[in-house]
């Protein structure tokens, strides 16, 4: 039999693959020549890639079907080990929707690291949500700073859902954001340790309480555990891909007169600079410090993309 198919796990040499949005698991494994595949990443398949596989018989742990080909890809994320290197790995790809778990405190948040995680959302053309947890918390004790947060990204084009896992709020509302039955979405959950993205995934779903536990054991015991990548279906309809926190995503090479192009709300502004390029610094007649000026952008989001350019400065 051949056919296509998705992976749902990625094991380094073995993989289980599934029929999206059908949710049937059979183990894989890749033809040499695919392993070959010409790509500057280490692992040519990765979770959420889409395959075409051949099998002789009914695929199973003794006889697992072959992948021959990886379809072309939507959108993927990658991780470099540093800036300079030239090693990136694949972390999931074809992805509809990145939710970005973030608290405002408790861990507090450094909003120059969420711009980053944006810009490597735009960079690489995955839909970024972003998820502000614990407020049951903020609402009480910093409601103008949740107010403040709300308006820096909903300005800048973001969805800003608010949730606590605690009280529930919110749940119902992510829930939907993540699929419904049939719809085969597929999300990444990524934050940093500690904003609660178990506890919310654990809110979404119970019944995958014990396996997001484990993922996350994995991780933090591991430092070569770029393998374990792996999706789950949430009875609700969508599939997930539990991440650990983005640190590495960060990285992603731009020249200066790109970086902008990234922030969606400076692109929108810049093409009415007077100069193109325009770095948005020290141009004569700059749309985007206009707009920043007029309160149009925020300055924190300002303060962000000057700290990128800032940053490449000292790669180069
Ligand atoms: P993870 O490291 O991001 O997976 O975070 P956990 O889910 O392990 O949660 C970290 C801590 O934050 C735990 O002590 C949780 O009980 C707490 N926590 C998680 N979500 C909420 C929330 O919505 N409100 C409050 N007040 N605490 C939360
Ligand atoms: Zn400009």
């Amino acid at each position: 039999m051949t056919g296509e198919a998705t992976v749902v796990k990625n094991a380094g040499s073995h993989f289980l693959l599934s029929e999206l949005p059908q949710w049937k698991p059979f183990p894989a494994v890749l033809k040499g020549k695919v392993r070959l595949s010409g790509s500057e990443a280490t692992n040519p398949v990765a979770v959420g890639d889409r395959v075409s596989f051949e099998s002789l018989q009914e695929p199973s742990l003794e006889h697992p079907a072959s992948i021959v080909k990886v379809l072309d890809r939507k959108n993927y994320l990658i991780r470099r080990s540093t800036n300079l290197s030239r090693q990136s790995h694949v972390i999931a790809a074809n992805l509809d929707m990145a939710f970005l778990v973030v608290t405002l405190y408790f861990p507090e948040i450094k909003l120059p690291f969420l711009d980053r995680l944006l810009v490597t959302c735009e960079v690489y053309g995955i839909p970024a949500t972003i998820v502000v947890n614990k407020v049951d918390i903020f609402r009480k004790e910093f409601p103008e700073e949740l107010d403040s947060f709300r308006r820096i990204y909903e300005g800048a084009g973001y969805r800003v859902l608010e949730t606590s896992a605690l009280t529930g709020e919110g749940i119902d509302e992510l829930r939907e954001a993540t699929g419904s039955p049939g719809d085969g979405r597929v999300c990444l959950f990524s934050g940093e340790s500690g904003v609660g993205k178990s506890s919310i995934i654990k809110a979404l779903d119970p019944s995958l309480n014990p396996k997001v536990g484990d993922i996350s054991l994995s991780h933090l015991q591991g430092k070569h555990t770029t393998s374990l990548y792996e999706m789950y279906p949430l009875t609700s309809g969508g599939f997930l891909i539990d991440s650990p926190g983005l640190r590495g995503f960060g990285l992603v090479d731009l020249k200066k007169e790109e970086v902008a192009l990234y922030f969606p709300e400076m692109l929108k502004a810049s093409r009415e600079c007077r100069f193109t390029p325009c770095t948005h610094t020290h141009e004569p007649d700059c749309a985007v410090k206009r707009a920043v000026e007029q309160g149009i952008i925020s300055p924190e989001r300002y303060n962000s993309y000057l700290g990128m350019l800032e940053e490449d400065k000292k790669f180069r």
